[in-house]
């Protein structure tokens, strides 16, 4: 299998003196292509700066970051900036959506900077927001939608270039429990499709849905295992809709 990312010995320290906060202690580690890893581990334990190195977000402290053939940690700006841009999709908790833009100028965003048309743009954010099933949303704004719905413009914005890899720092973390597994769907989905998926959760039912699970603890990654059977988010879902149909027809008997 094509390694598509490999780290080597990376060490992340914020800090210096008395305020020295060593985030990442000699973290090695191989991620393959159609990977779809999770990352857990207590608040504090690293794996945010982890998820901002590995998105050529922030810069380790020593260690070797090779994203594919590419050295990128010792990169200049420029060069890192185009890497991220063309490989890497970004996800976050807060969404992070500039809420008086339409969802289709939000996805048009990480295009600006790549020499193509406004027809371009267009069509490959709308190709984007169909596959998060929100075509017909293209022109609301953020602030009129759901949680859930912001969550897949995000996802639509970090997919508009087609990166190999998406990263995702607690997608779920603000969403309840369905829009949770609508997120998940569309991870796996894209994982089905080719793309490697690495996402940060605190929650072992969202991680059940990967296919392996990484866990840290003060700075360290403690424990590397396959997820034998992944969880499908489609099948949860549909699941969910009949046990709804069931209820719904139920109270309409007694009614
Ligand atoms: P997690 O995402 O697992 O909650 P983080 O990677 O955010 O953990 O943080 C790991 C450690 O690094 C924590 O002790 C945190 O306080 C510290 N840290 C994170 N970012 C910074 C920063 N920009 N400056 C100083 N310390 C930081
Ligand atoms: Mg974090």
């Amino acid at each position: 299998m094509k390694k598509v990312i490999s780290i080597k010995n990376i060490n992340k320290n914020y800090g210096e003196g008395d305020a020295l906060v060593k985030a990442l202690k000699d973290i090695s580690l191989d991620i393959y292509e159609g990977d779809f890893v999770a990352i857990m581990g207590p608040s504090g334990s690293g794996k945010s700066t982890l998820m901002n190195i590995l998105g050529i977000l922030d810069k380790p402290t020593d260690g070797v970051y090779m994203l594919e053939d590419l050295d990128v940690a010792n990169f200049d700006d420029r060069s890192q900036a185009k890497a991220r841009n063309q490989k890497i999709g970004f996800v976050f908790q807060a969404f992070n959506l500039l809420p008086k833009m339409t969802a289709q100028k939000n996805v048009e965003l990480p295009m600006i900077y790549n020499d193509v048309s406004a027809k371009e743009r267009e069509e490959a954010a709308k190709e984007a927001l169909g596959k998060v099933g929100l075509a017909e949303r293209a022109h609301h704004i953020p602030s009129k939608m759901s949680g859930g719905q912001k969550q897949r413009v995000a996802i639509a914005r970090a997919l508009v270039n087609k990166p190999q890899i998406l990263l995702a720092d607690e997608p779920t973390g603000n969403l309840d429990s369905i829009s949770s597994e609508e997120i998940m769907e569309i991870f796996q989905k894209l994982n089905d499709e080719g793309v490697t998926v690495i996402l940060v959760t605190h929650e072992v039912d969202i991680a059940e849905h990967t296919k392996r699970i990484l866990t840290f603890k003060d700075g360290r990654l403690t424990s590397d295992k396959k997820v034998e059977k992944p969880l499908r988010a489609s099948e949860i879902l549909a699941e969910n809709n009949r046990r709804l149909e069931a209820q719904f027809s139920d109270d309409n008997m007694e009614a």
